[in-house]
């Protein structure tokens, strides 16, 4: 399958200017100047012509809950699936699937089937291994095993820390997984990473860094995320990435959370440049399909709603839009940085022999008219174009 994509607006996320996209199959062949590049003609070949719309890399997703992440007001609030047609809507291209609250109702065997059903439609999907509990769930009966023989998982996550509803690991017990995660990954070619859900309780990240001072392990291992739920959080977050961990926004968020203190994601991203944090140690997520459920003063349940995959498209627009971040910086976040945290080497970039997963934006707007998934139009918007 081959396909031109003439007069694209390239951001790689780099702004490359105005490019012809050669697709052969799933991958980027070629990138060509329009001035210096003769008419192709190719058998079979696809010709499409964007006339200067914006083209950015499909965006990666640290964190989906793609089987429903939780219901912790009982089995009336089980949060959804996350449905084929919203994920390809959505703009996220690179999905890296969770359990989470519920590791009892929701299986390994269910997210590493559902995995494989957003892989069918067309997305790239990977999955981490266990849940918010240790010791962790998991397929083959060991983490190592999971990630050493399953492709779909790279890592483990996500791993609860500072939250009433995790396993309260001690620090021998977060060091034991975080090296038999990183292990694997070294011998399956992964990145082996452990992701960390972050609760609100008052330890923070303390743990992580206790783990990296007693232990040989780096602290880059873990990518912790929800740092920017509160306000402690986020500015115990800076100083974790000042000192070279990673830190992990999330996009999803509901107005009563933003009321009682979370800080906006795009707000987090601005204040994070504006602190000098090396900008590759920050990522989004959209946690979608989580619960994000609200507990009162005595720990009782009071709501729940669920995240959203397109919340990660949304925030990226929010950092451009409402706080002056250039969209080539913007994208990083949502784009290579996660792609470098979670070793997924053929995305987050638009380059030669890279996959062929990219937005096509709207000219007038902060919207999506294409998606393309490795290298198949996957989605359309509704337009007169
Ligand atoms: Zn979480």
């Amino acid at each position: 399958m081959l396909t031109l994509l003439k007069n694209a607006r390239l951001y790689a996320p780099a702004p490359l200017g105005l490019k012809h996209l050669l697709i052969a199959d799933q991958r980027i062949a070629a990138i060509l100047d329009p001035q210096d590049s003769p008419d192709i003609h190719l058998p079979g070949l696809t010709v499409q012509d964007l006339e200067g719309r914006r083209v950015i890399p499909g965006l990666v997703d640290p964190l989906v809950h793609m089987t429903g992440g939780g219901g912790e007001g009982g089995f009336g609030t089980r949060t959804p699936e996350l449905r084929l047609e919203d994920a390809v809507s959505s703009g996220v291209t690179t999905l890296i699937g969770a359990l989470g609250t519920d590791a009892l109702t929701r299986t390994p065997a269910n997210l590493l089937g559902k995995v494989r059903e957003l892989a069918a439609g067309g997305l790239s999907c990977y999955a981490y291994t266990g849940s918010y509990q240790l010791p962790p769930v998991t397929l083959t009966g060991s983490v190592a095993q999971d990630i050493l023989y399953i492709p779909e998982y790279i890592g483990v996550g996500e791993v609860a820390i500072s939250d009433h509803r995790g396993s309260q690991p001690s620090v021998q017990e977060l060091a034991r997984l975080a090296s038999d995660s990183r292990t694997a990954g070294m011998l399956a070619g992964k990145s082996g990473i452990v992701f960390i859900h972050t609760g609100d309780a008052a330890g923070g990240l303390e743990i992580l860094r206790e783990v990296a001072r007693t232990t040989a392990l780096p602290i880059a291992q873990f990518m912790p995320t929800h740092i920017n739920r509160t306000a402690t959080l986020f500015e115990d977050g800076l100083r974790f990435a000042r000192d070279g961990g990673r830190i992990d926004l999330t996009t999803s968020t509901t107005p009563e959370l933003l009321a009682e203190g979370e800080v906006p994601a795009s707000e987090a991203v601005a204040r994070a440049l504006k602190a000098r944090v090396e900008p590759s140690r920050v990522t989004l997520s959209s946690d979608a399909n989580a619960s994000l459920p609200r507990f009162d003063d005595h720990g009782r349940f009071i709501g729940l709603k669920a995240g959203r995959l397109d919340s990660l498209f949304e925030v990226v627009g929010e950092c451009v839009n409402d706080h002056d971040i250039a969209l080539e910086n913007a994208l990083g976040f949502a784009s290579s940085h996660s792609a470098d945290a979670l070793g997924l080497a053929r995305k987050g970039r638009l380059a030669v022999g890279q996959d062929a997963d990219l937005l096509v934006l709207a000219d007038d707007a902060w919207a999506i008219d294409e998606v393309w998934a490795l290298g198949r139009c996957v989605h359309r918007r509704d337009t007169d174009r």
